[in-house]
C-alpha cells in the first residue's frame, strides 16, 4: 500500500508537498486544491484507509487532534476553523488514507454540500 497510496508517498517524501507541521506520528500538508484561504490536511504517517478502519484504541487519533490544534495556532485561525473527515464514497472521500481537513481564513457555511 505504501507504494501506491499518494499520502503514504507524500509522508515518505517521495511525492512533493508543502508541509506545515510534522512529527514522528503525523504530517500536515497544504491541500493542492484549497477550498478556503487556509486548507491543510493532517494525516498519520502510517497507512490507515479511513475513519472506519481506525481501531478504537489507536492513539494516533490523539496525535491527529493535537496536530489540528497546532495547525490552527500556527495558521492564526483564532476566529475559528472547520475540521472535516470525509469517510467512504458517500462521505466524499477521494484519497483512501485517513486525513483531517483543516479549513479556515473565512466564515464557513452550513450545511456543507
Ligand atoms: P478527501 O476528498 O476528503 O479524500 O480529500 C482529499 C484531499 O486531498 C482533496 O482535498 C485533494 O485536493 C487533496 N489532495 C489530493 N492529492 C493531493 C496532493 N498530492 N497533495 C496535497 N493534497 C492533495
Amino acid at each position: 500500500m505504501e507504494n501506491t497510496c499518494i499520502f503514504c508517498r507524500i509522508a515518505q517524501g517521495d511525492v512533493p508537498s508543502i508541509r506545515v507541521l510534522e512529527n514522528e506520528h503525523v504530517i500536515a500538508i497544504r491541500d493542492v486544491n484549497p477550498q478556503a484561504p487556509v486548507h491543510v490536511l493532517v494525516l498519520p504517517r502510517k497507512h490507515i484507509a479511513g475513519l472506519t478502519q481506525l481501531p478504537a484504541d489507536d492513539p494516533i487519533w490523539n496525535y491527529l487532534v493535537r496536530a489540528v490544534q497546532d495547525v490552527a495556532q500556527r495558521e492564526q485561525l483564532s476566529g475559528g476553523f472547520r475540521t472535516v473527515v470525509n469517510d467512504g464514497e458517500d462521505g466524499g472521500q477521494t484519497v483512501p488514507h485517513l486525513h483531517l481537513h483543516v479549513l479556515g481564513g473565512r466564515a464557513m457555511n452550513w450545511p456543507p454540500g
